[in-house]
């Protein structure tokens, strides 16, 4: 295998925030020679001094261990940085064969040691590892905590693996987690009266799915309900429908439409 120049590609399709390190792309002890599987750690790093203070460890290495010493650093945001694309030195000696240096890659989540994990964290770190998992075909089952796969390491601490692994798997095989609704809401805009633009007939066609659009919106309208449904006006007639929506399902009825409104409309 070259250098996994994909990585920070494989990052972004968590849908967190991702910041290439720079020089990452050619940064490693060799390229990694292949990916059997992903070790979990935490980098016992500070408890304080932001979301990521460990990188310049991770990256440059410490006393006795040259950097990298992962591939992807996880900050107490979830928000992941891409180190390096090569081999790194997380994980030896290893008990596994398929999670040792040369065979997988490492995620050095910020933690102390000992603080609780920030749920955003925890949400992260299983996305991450699922991207992983699709990525290199490999099963949820491949993901390991350091400590399962080398007995003198206590990390990362306090994650039920077993749990941690069924998140995974479940995301592998597209199973919505909690959180995806909260997903989509950040990529829909708000919709006000007047605005002209595709997502208007979005709206449209789930009031019309979830019968809120009576014959009279579109009797007068040009090639009748496809014409009414195919337009991307927020007109009035469109209003006073999502007016009447809210009402029913007791929200607001101020005809914006945001996530509120948005919610219940792609509700499944
Ligand atoms: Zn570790």
């Amino acid at each position: 295998m070259p250098y996994l120049t994909q990585l920070a590609n494989v990052a972004r399709r968590t849908g967190q925030p991702v910041t290439e390190v720079a020089g990452w792309q050619s940064r490693g002890h060799g390229p990694q020679p292949e990916v059997q599987g992903v070790v979990c750690h935490h980098t016992a790093g500070p408890a304080a001094g932001g979301d990521y203070p460990s990188l310049a460890v991770v990256r440059d290495g410490r006393p006795g261990l040259s950097g990298p010493l992962s591939q992807f650093g996880l900050g107490r945001s979830g928000h992941i940085y891409v180190i390096a694309a090569g081999r790194c030195w997380h994980n030896a000696p290893s008990t596994s064969p398929r999670h040792a240096n040369s065979s997988s890659l490492g995620i050095e989540a910020e933690n102390d040691g000992s603080q609780p994990w920030p749920q955003e964290q925890l949400d992260a770190y299983r996305r991450l590892c699922a991207e992983l998992c699709r990525e290199f075909g490999l099963p949820a089952s491949r993901v390991k905590a350091h400590r399962e796969v080398n007995t003198a390491k206590p990390d990362p601490h306090s994650i039920d693996m077993t749990e941690f692994r069924a998140a995974v798997a479940a995301l592998v095989a597209g199973a919505p987690g909690p959180s995806w609704m909260k997903e989509i809401m950040k990529e829909l805009p708000m919709i006000r009266p007047g605005d002209d633009n595709h997502d208007v007939k979005t709206v449209r066609g789930c009031l019309f799915a979830r019968g809120h659009v009576p014959p009279a919106a579109y009797s007068g309208v040009q090639n009748g309900l496809e014409g009414w449904l195919t337009s991307t006006r927020c007109d009035d007639g469109l209003v006073e429908l999502v007016r009447g929506f809210q009402r029913a399902e007791g929200i607001d009825d101020d005809g914006l439409i945001g996530p509120r409104t948005w919610a219940p409309l792609l509700r499944v």
